[in-house]
């Protein structure tokens, strides 16, 4: 079966290659290396069943005839960073929603069957309830949690007018191999840069849901597995973890880890809300 994953040399993107491809898929990556690597795909780039285009989904026409008889789209390709979103808003709305809306309607003019969309806790903002139903309200409180609510909107509107089945996957943070954003990697490179001192934005008291990249993969294959055997036609999940720790706690850790042991950590009041 062929399938397109858009994003394919990022973080998440290249460990879903490598199943993919371990599973037996023919799989096209795209990807405009904006923020993935080719050395995260080194392994996978010698497969014949593999693809890697170099392209822009902010530009079609570079490669919306790569969706021409796949079965499966997993779009993953996005700006990740809350603090881009915060500093840019509008080409993170484009990054994030306009390539969004540009995958959508290429898959329907080639008949993708299914879309299954790498969405985000973030989209539920400061929750009431945790964990956090999926039938939760969401208030997303950064422009990247409202790009990922107004995607998914998307996505199941086109579900309900063009019959394309989709599944939405609104993980909690994920860490792994390949991991270049987010807390632990701020962190991890603010101590590198001074190894003595750790400054934290907010006040620590943030709660965080982490989970390994191998399981968000593994939840994301079953789920779109569970998606064929129901016959639903649109299906939202949480993939995370049910307990949770503070951006404090995290903070002691990295500090406690080996080259690390001087580390002090110091509070300073600012955005850091994810
Ligand atoms: P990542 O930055 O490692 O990967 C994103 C990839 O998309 C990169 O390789 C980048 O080069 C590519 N890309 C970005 N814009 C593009 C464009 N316009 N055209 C083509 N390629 C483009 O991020 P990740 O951590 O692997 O995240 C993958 C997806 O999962 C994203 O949609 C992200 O929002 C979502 N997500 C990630 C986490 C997490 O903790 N990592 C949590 C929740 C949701």
């Amino acid at each position: 079966m062929k399938v397109v994953v858009t994003g394919a040399a990022g973080f998440i993107g290249s460990h879903l290659v490598d199943k993919l491809l371990s599973q037996g898929y023919t799989v096209t990556g795209i990807d405009n290396l904006s923020a993935g690597r080719l050395e995260n795909l080194e392994e996978t780039l010698g497969y014949e069943s593999f693809k890697l285009v170099r392209a822009d989904l902010l530009d079609p026409s570079a490669w919306s005839n790569e969706f021409r008889g796949a079965e499966i789209v997993f779009h993953l390709a996005a700006n990740p960073e809350v603090r881009h979103s915060v500093r840019e808003p509008l080409e993170h709305y484009h990054q994030n929603l306009t390539a969004t809306m540009h995958v959508l309607e290429v898959a329907r003019r080639h008949r993708v069957n299914t879309i299954v969309y790498a969405s985000s806790s973030t989209v539920y903002g400061d929750p009431e309830q945790i964990p956090t139903p999926e039938s939760h309200p969401l208030k997303p409180i950064s422009i990247y949690g409202a790009t990922k609510a107004a995607a998914e909107s998307l996505l199941e509107t086109y579900s309900r007018l063009y019959g394309i089945k989709t599944l939405i996957l609104r993980y909690a943070n994920i860490v792994g191999p390949r991991l270049r954003h987010g807390v632990i990697y701020d962190f991890i490179m603010k101590l590198l840069r001074d190894p003595a001192r750790l400054e934290i934005l907010g006040d620590g008291s943030q709660r965080k849901s982490y989970l390994h990249v191998s399981d968000a993969i593994n939840a994301t294959l079953a789920a779109l597995d569970n998606l064929i055997v129901t016959g639903e036609y649109s299906e939202t999940y949480n993939v995370g973890n049910e307990d949770w720790t503070t951006v404090r706690e995290i903070a002691e850790h990295c500090c406690k880890s080996d080259g690390f042991r001087r580390g002090q950590i110091h509070i300073q009041a600012g955005y850091s809300r994810r």
